[in-house]
């Protein structure tokens, strides 16, 4: 079984710049490159297979005509999306405050759509990086009438975060990432996204289209604690996958390779973008910026050299449909 390395989609936004091609070396042009969609089955981002077998497929298509590779029958991949998707964020100025709905409502009210369940590993920040994470709302009447009146500045909560925070944004949760920071988002495979405020920017001369209503419908009063919302990961072993967090949509690991890591088979396929460094995976050389799948069956993982990649596994929610 080979790896099966990907090339990104990019995505041009007005808050975007320059670090994804200075800092990561993709080659793409523009000085608003906002998202690296490196492992993505979307409609609007469908990664191709950089080389060997498969070489040229897009993403979806292995996924519907390889379901061995990702432990599924055919009739379920042919039923249900590619479960994740994995980014790399650069945000040059704050992205707008928005909010994703959850499954229940993104089926009702957005054509059968999965909602969205994201989370964050920050790869590089300023000093004193904030993200926008939750609000101040008491109860669903004042939330309401802070948006209304666009009390943003008594309704928005900030939490401070550095470099290696791992921060998980429910469905729910108001969040935007701050001007400055990069960071890695792995998420449940949906588009779906809530704009509840945009600091009145123009693109192209316009306001960009608010969702208020929907906002007000699904987020959620009180927010979740701060201090719940933001975890470190100082501290943590090398050579070895460290869990950061695991719902029913995902696992996610951290692992950081300092001369040799042995990681033994893996119960299902593992997806991993390398953050930093360069080594080699299982004898193939790889580097930062790399964005790859481990198909089921890939065998032992062996990674040599000075590298940090983040991976991540389906969560339950994807087996327990399968084993159906
Ligand atoms: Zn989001």
């Amino acid at each position: 079984m080979e790896a099966i390395f990907l090339n990104p989609v990019f995505k041009h936004n007005i808050w975007g710049g320059t670090g994804l091609r200075e800092k990561y070396g993709y080659e793409v042009e523009g000085d608003d490159i906002g998202e690296c969609w490196g492992i993505a089955a979307h409609q609007n981002g469908d990664c191709e297979v950089k080389n060997g077998t498969y070489a040229g497929m897009h993403l979806s298509q292995l996924w519907r005509e390889h379901p061995e590779m990702f432990g599924k029958s055919g009739e379920y991949t042919a039923n249900h999306v590619f479960p994740l998707l994995i980014k790399i964020i650069d945000a040059k100025s704050d992205l707008s405050i928005q909010v994703h709905p959850d499954d229940t409502y993104a089926a009702e009210h957005e054509n059968g759509s999965l909602g969205k369940t994201e989370c964050w590993y920050i790869l590089d920040c300023p000093e004193d990086a904030c993200l926008v994470i939750g609000h101040n709302a008491g109860s669903r009447e004042e939330l309401e009438s802070m948006i209304r009146e666009g009390r943003w500045n008594e309704f928005i909560r900030t939490v401070p975060v550095k470099k290696g925070d791992f921060i998980q944004i429910n469905p729910g949760t108001v969040h935007a990432i701050k001007g400055g920071i990069m960071l890695l988002e792995t998420q449940q495979n949906s588009d779906i996204t809530y704009r509840v405020y945009d600091y009145d920017r123009l693109s192209n001369g316009k306001p960009r289209q608010l969702h208020v209503q929907q906002s007000i419908d699904v987020i959620a009063v009180p927010a979740e604690d701060s201090e719940k919302c933001v975890s470190h990961t100082d501290g943590m072993e090398t050579n070895k996958l460290n869990e950061l967090y695991s719902c029913k949509y995902y696992n996610v690991y951290r692992l950081s390779v300092d001369g040799k890591a042995e990681i033994p088979e893996q119960p299902g396929y593992l997806l991993a973008t390398v953050v930093n460094g360069s080594g080699t995976l299982n004898g193939v050389p790889v580097e930062k910026g790399d964005h790859f799948i481990l198909p089921c069956g890939y065998g032992d993982i062996c990674l040599e050299g000075s590298m940090q990649l983040i991976c991540s596994a389906e969560g339950t929610d994807g087996k327990d449909q399968a084993d159906r």
